[in-house]
């Protein structure tokens, strides 16, 4: 394997901000991951993926690792489900149509978001009323600190909303994810957007449900590759019933969704957009004009710039509204 030396970062994050790694890789296997962690213990390290969810803000001292593994391999196979074994370098919607091509049923919801499987399990990625949790079986990892593969289950995994034990302690390389998915599919009315989108369809098959998917994500979001931007840029705001309270008496029709005991989710969209964000432009980083969650970039290459607009905007909703905006795309 190739080990390269400061290698431009840029194309390899979608909000385009540029950095140099003093170090990078693309493993192809799994003994060629373990080889590369062994033989660089005290080099800073950083797993990438399809960049989508990170950008720079300056230089990497350290090796770059992006595991190029792609294999999908078959563990069981029954008459209700099959257990597939996919390598962290795949293509996320690549996978999702493998699957609904072969009617496999559980991963449809989660057509075209931009990741590599790898990355799908750090924050546990969820769209249209599923999360990537609901499917995963198992991840195999190698432990950065020790060069030991590790075996997490699903419960091991700890995950949450964006959230899991990779994300909570970055020193994991996952090199597969695990998957058990359903053979019979019968279209469960779960998100609103989706549901409308296959009005007048009656049991949508899964094919169906992917390309109303993919509909509407076109539809509400920009194109990294003509807009640079990262999705949503601010996880939606879990809140307990007091804060709640406290909210609506600033803002009375901001929509609220159960999350579990005495915990209720609001719209981190709704929010931005209320505090005069949505649209906004400052310099050559702005809103999206169709989405105001979505920072986007029209022309720097400074990550720097992206924090500071991302932080006007954490100021401002906590002034007006008292709520914390929590980042979810990572700033390196
Ligand atoms: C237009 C757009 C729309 C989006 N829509 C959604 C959405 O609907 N739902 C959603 O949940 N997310 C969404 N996102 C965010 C993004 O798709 C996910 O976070 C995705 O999982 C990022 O994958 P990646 O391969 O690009 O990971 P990267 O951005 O490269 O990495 C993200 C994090 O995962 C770590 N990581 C990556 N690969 C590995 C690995 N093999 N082992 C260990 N750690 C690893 C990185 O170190 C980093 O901490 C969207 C992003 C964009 C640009």
């Amino acid at each position: 394997m190739i080990i390269k030396h400061n290698v431009q970062l840029k194309p390899y994050n979608s909000f385009r901000t540029k950095a140099l790694a003093k170090l990078f890789c693309e493993p192809a296997t799994l003994d060629e991951l373990i080889e590369v962690i062994r033989t660089h213990p005290h080099e800073k390290k950083l797993i990438l993926g399809g960049g989508f969810n990170l950008f720079f803000t300056k230089d990497f001292d350290g090796l770059v690792i992006k595991p190029a593994m792609e294999q999908v391999k078959t563990i069981t196979d029954d008459e209700q489900q099959v257990e597939i074994e996919v390598g962290a370098g795949m293509e996320w919607d690549a996978l999702v149509e493998h699957c609904v091509g072969r009617g496999y049923a559980g991963l449809e919801n989660l057509s075209l978001i931009p990741s590599t499987v790898g990355a799908c399990p750090v924050q546990n990625i969820g769209a249209y009323g599923a999360e990537v949790s609901e499917m995963i079986t198992r991840v195999k990892a190698v432990n950065l600190k020790t060069g030991e593969v590790e075996i997490f289950s699903n419960e091991e995994c700890q995950f949450g909303y964006r959230e899991s034990l990779f994300k909570r302690h970055p020193h994991y390389a996952i090199a597969t994810v695990t998957f058990r998915l359903n053979k019979s599919f019968a279209y469960q009315e779960k998100y609103a957007d989706l549901n409308r989108e296959l009005e007048g369809i009656t049991n949508p098959t899964l094919t169906q449900v992917r390309e109303a998917v993919i509909r509407t994500r076109i539809r509400k979001l920009p194109d990294y590759r003509l807009l640079p931007n990262a999705g949503s840029f601010f996880k939606n705001p879990l809140l307990s019933w007091k804060e709640k309270e406290e909210l609506l008496k600033v803002l009375p029709n901001t929509p609220i969704y159960n999350a579990g005991v005495d915990l209720f989710k609001t719209s981190a969209a709704y929010l931005i957009e209320k505090a005069g964000y949505k649209g906004l432009r400052r310099g050559q980083v702005g809103t999206y004009e169709h989405h105001s969650l979505v920072l986007v970039n029209h022309g720097t290459e400074e990550g720097q710039e992206i924090i500071a607009f991302a932080q006007e905007i954490q100021q401002e909703v906590k002034k007006r509204f008292g709520i914390t905006l929590e980042p979810e795309v990572q700033a390196y």
